[in-house]
């Protein structure tokens, strides 16, 4: 198996060409929801369309399966396993937002529906790795909910006035398919899926009006798996959605792709916090030299010649004295850390805004001094993404078909964070179960021997 593949190999095109006019032709069934999401007449007809013209159709995350032995159950046993905790909340945070962004529901139901779905999640036979994380997820996606607010414009998030933006459009869960072709195997992997957002900006470039699409996924996860060494995996997600776009807005015609797609993880539990203050009044004069200190006297008088600092310091308080301003920029920090650096900032006084989490709650001048934003984790398009999505594809594609050529599928993550925490197929996996019960046995006798010692 040859897998040392370049672009020029596939039989794809893969170079971008300038954008075309292309009729955009896409769908939106506003009554689609993660957790019942209908089907339309169109979508069966393409997902028979994508099955009937490839040599096998995967879903991304069947692509990306964790374990071999998972894969077995779930796909070539059709048993789905339970949900984790992660996967139904993150579904019903989607749920949440698509209707909030649709205006379906308000900011208030927003709230609502988020506390009502937390703590009612036990209904679905899942719970929290441990009551720290469950108390952090609730205290950070509270705080959002709180405050969320429909994007305007989602991408260019620090720029007051984008000029450049003519305007924008937004859609939700919008449904992208693509047949893969790998050209020298004569290999065709059929995919499709919803995005859980696409923003299309028309924006000014050297005078001319360029279309841009804009995609994003919205994370309820810890953000440290899409920063880290682990980015480039979970960027895949987001690169076969765009190739899933591209195959859609071109019409299947490599020379009308565009470049102009940008893409990003909306991470929910997180945001930037600027923060902008004048430095506490004495905390400025402690740090200034005496000979500052007597220019800025307004009325110098010869009677604190021979003073010390500390005299002129305590003079200066009761003048009006103009201190230096600063900017904290906090990017990524978890939603619930906001009213702890506030007050490191502004002292105990951050008005009702602790019992209510609402930004408007703060005193007037806080609120006026600060700004919270959406954290977006950007991923790149381009060619050296799409190539090692192709690669990455083939590869699995390979991987796949040898596990159930061979029949032999492993329990290949027995024992790591994922399999102790958030497969769904534990009560099923007999290794599981063996692993569990001599982990188990090994801490009871090593309490035991604890025991014993005292
Ligand atoms: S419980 Fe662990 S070993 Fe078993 S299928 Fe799940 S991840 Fe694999």
């Amino acid at each position: 198996m040859d897998l040392n593949i370049e672009l020029k190999d596939l039989s794809l095109n893969l170079e971008l060409k300038p954008l075309e006019v292309v009729e955009l032709n896409l769908s939106l069934d506003e009554t689609k929801s993660l957790t019942g999401r209908s089907e339309s007449e169109e979508e069966k007809r393409i997902k028979k369309y994508v099955r009937d013209n490839s040599n096998s159709t995967f879903s991304f995350s069947r692509m990306n399966f964790n374990c071999e032995y998972e894969y077995y159950l779930t796909y070539q046993k059709n048993n789905r396993g339970k949900d984790n905790i992660y996967s139904i909340m993150g579904s019903l945070c989607h749920d949440i937002n698509e209707k909030y962004y649709h205006s379906q529901i308000s900011k208030e139901d927003a709230l609502k529906e988020f506390i009502e779905k937390f703590d009612n999640i036990g209904i679905y036979g899942v719970e929290f790795p441990s009551e720290k994380a469950g108390k952090n997820y609730r205290e950070c996606l509270t705080q959002y909910y709180t405050n969320i607010e429909r994007p305007k414009n989602l991408f260019v998030t620090r720029e007051e006035n984008n000029q450049d933006l003519v305007e924008a459009n937004l859609k939700t869960e919008e449904f992208l398919w693509k047949i893969f072709e790998f050209g020298k195997s004569n290999i065709k992997i059929g995919t499709y899926g919803y995005a859980d957002l696409i923003h299309y900006e028309t924006r000014l470039i050297d005078g001319k009006e360029e279309l841009f699409y804009i995609i994003g996924d919205f994370k309820t996860s810890s953000k440290n798996d899409y920063l880290g060494k682990k980015q480039n995996e979970k960027g895949r997600q987001l690169v076969i959605y765009a190739e899933m776009l591209n195959n859609i807005i071109s019409g299947g015609d490599l020379f009308k792709q565009t470049p102009n797609i940008e893409l990003y993880w909306n991470m929910l539990k997180y945001c930037n916090l600027t923060i902008n203050y004048k430095v506490d009044k004495l905390k400025y004069l402690n740090e200034l030299k005496l000979s500052d200190l007597k220019s800025l006297m307004p009325k110098y008088n010869s009677e604190f010649t021979g003073k010390l600092k500390k005299d002129f310091v305590a003079e200066l308080m009761n003048y009006d004295i103009e201190t230096e301003s600063k900017t904290i920029y906090n990017e990524g920090i978890e939603r619930n850390t906001i009213a702890e650096r506030l007050k490191k900032i502004f002292g105990n006084n951050i008005g009702n805004y602790e019992n209510s989490l609402d930004l408007n709650d703060l005193p007037e001048h806080i609120k006026n001094s600060i700004k919270v934003e959406d954290y977006r984790i950007t991923y790149d398009y381009d060619n050296t993404t799409r190539l090692d999505l192709y690669k990455w594809m083939l590869e699995q594609y390979y991987k796949i078909n040898e596990m159930i050529d061979m029949d032999k599928f492993e329990p290949t993550k027995l024992g790591e964070w994922y399999c102790l925490n958030l497969c769904g197929h534990k009560h099923n996996c007999q290794s599981y179960k063996d692993y569990k019960k001599k982990l188990d046995e090994e801490t009871v006798n090593a309490i035991n021997a604890i025991k014993m010692e005292l």
